[in-house]
């Protein structure tokens, strides 16, 4: 099976997005992800998955703990900027939550401590026990074949 049909297989899956945040030595550093599931009510453990060649992938190993914003049906931009799709950099709208920075105004964001990782082929599975959670009402942003779209009803 080539690249493309396993891509193309993945893209019929419609997620939320979301921008992982984590903090080193004072420095903070997003990532938009896709690879997000919710793990374990009891205790509350969630799922991302990171690539091994991302920033981020060592920035969490070394912080052990990272945030998940759930950006809103307005965020796409904030989606581009957070995958190092514009062309000019950008200042981030981070503001704090539970003492990790987060995306202003998105549908609801976690922060989590991390408790087990996994490396999986070119990708690394980071389990996080959720320390606190805060919700907003609003849409949230889809991403189905790589595109963004909203939700209709
Ligand atoms: P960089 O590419 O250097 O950073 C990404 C961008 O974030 C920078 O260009 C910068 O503009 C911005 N940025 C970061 N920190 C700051 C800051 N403090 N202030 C201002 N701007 C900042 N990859 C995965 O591994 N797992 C996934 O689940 C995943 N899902 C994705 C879903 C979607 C919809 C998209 C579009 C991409 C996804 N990616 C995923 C790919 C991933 O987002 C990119 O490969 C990303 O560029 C990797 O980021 P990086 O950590 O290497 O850092």
């Amino acid at each position: 099976m080539d690249d493309r049909m396993f891509r193309n297989a993945m893209g019929k899956f419609a997620t939320g997005v979301t921008v992982l945040t984590t903090e080193v030595d004072g420095k903070v550093h997003g990532m938009t992800a896709n690879a997000f599931m919710s793990v374990s009510l009891n205790p509350k453990l969630v799922l991302i998955s990171i690539g091994e060649n991302a920033k981020m992938h060592d920035k969490v190993r070394q912080s052990k703990k990272y945030a998940v914003s759930f950006l809103n049906g307005n965020q796409e931009e904030v989606s581009r900027q957070f995958a190092g799709q514009l062309q000019e950099e950008r200042e981030a709208n981070f503001e704090s939550f539970n003492g990790m920075p987060v995306i202003r105004d998105s549908l609801g964001v976690l922060t989590c401590n991390v408790v087990a990782e996994h490396q999986a082929g070119d990708h690394t599975l980071f389990i996080g026990e959720v320390s606190d959670i805060n919700l907003k009402e609003d849409e949230p942003l889809v991403f189905y074949q790589g595109k963004y779209r909203e939700l209709t009803s």
